[in-house]
């Protein structure tokens, strides 16, 4: 795909009343497909309801029991290029063979409303994301290792066989991208996983608005703690082992 067309970026995103009053913060999440992505941000989005999620447009058709504007907006092609040339995407990709975007309305509308926002977005929307909004906080998701993930995927139950292969092929590209991102977290226990997740969330609103009123000190240490330990410089050791099950010698 090409690239998007140029974007008066500021003037996009301050919107009709032109000052970016209160910035949402821009949460990224990236992963292999089949990590557990979907279920963490859905778990997320449950523990943390004042946080919303980007919905994407998307030309793939909707999967099992999507249903247009709440996983996807679903449209076509045609509709999808349409909004590309108007330069309604703050990103887009091309992914598996379908094209996906971010539109700027969501930005917008979040800002107006005061929330901050979850993206789940590929390794090449996320470098464009950052690009264009070095603050957004950039979350890598992995499997706790290859099998582990075919596993995953294969129970799943929503792929053919071909897809499976072309989306573990693919995994390896992707994981080879985790050094872009702030913080990285594996998806072993799905509880640990969302405690962690939110505790990057909280720790990080914490860090630009101020402490969380009514939080005992016991518990933002806690928080604090999962949270660093999830930064990249200090998980970056735990992914070894993971990236040499995808056949990758790490960094
Ligand atoms: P993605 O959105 O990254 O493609 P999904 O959220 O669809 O992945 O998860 C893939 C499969 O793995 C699903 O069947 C899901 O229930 C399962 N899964 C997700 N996280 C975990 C976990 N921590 N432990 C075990 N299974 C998990
Ligand atoms: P799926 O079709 O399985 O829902 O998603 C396939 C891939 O597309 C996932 O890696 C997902 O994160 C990514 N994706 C979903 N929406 C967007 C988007 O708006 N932009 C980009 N760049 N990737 C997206």
């Amino acid at each position: 795909m090409n690239p998007p067309p140029p974007i008066q970026d500021c003037e996009r995103a301050a919107g009709s009343d032109g000052a970016w009053a209160r910035p949402p913060l821009l949460f990224i999440l990236s992963a292999p497909s089949g990590s557990g992505k979907s279920t963490l941000v859905r778990e997320l989005l449950r523990v943390l309801p004042e946080l919303e999620f980007s919905i994407s447009y998307t030309t793939r058709p909707p999967r099992g029991s999507e249903i247009n504007g709440r996983e996807y907006f679903f449209v076509s092609r045609e509709e999808f290029e349409a909004m590309r040339q108007s330069g309604d995407f703050l990103e887009c990709a091309e992914v598996f063979g379908h094209c996906y975007g971010t539109a700027w309305a969501y930005l917008e509308d979040a800002r107006k409303q005061g929330r901050d926002l979850v993206l789940d977005i590929d390794v090449q929307g996320a470098a464009l994301v950052k690009a264009r909004r070095p603050d957004a906080i950039g979350i890598f998701i992995a499997p706790p290792d290859r099998q582990t993930l075919a596993w995953r995927l294969r129970h799943r139950g929503q792929d053919t066989e071909s897809a499976m292969e072309t989306r573990l092929r693919d995994a390896s590209r992707e994981i080879a991208a985790y050094n872009k991102y702030d913080f990285l977290l594996l998806n072993d226990r799905l509880e640990d996983s969302v405690e962690r997740l939110s505790a990057i969330v909280e720790t990080e609103r914490a860090r630009v608005r101020g402490p969380r009123p009514g939080e005992s000190e016991a518990a933002r240490q806690r928080r604090e703690q999962l949270a660093a330990s999830c930064r990249r410089e200090h998980a970056a050791v735990l992914l070894q082992p993971i990236l040499r099950s995808f056949g990758l010698t790490g960094a």
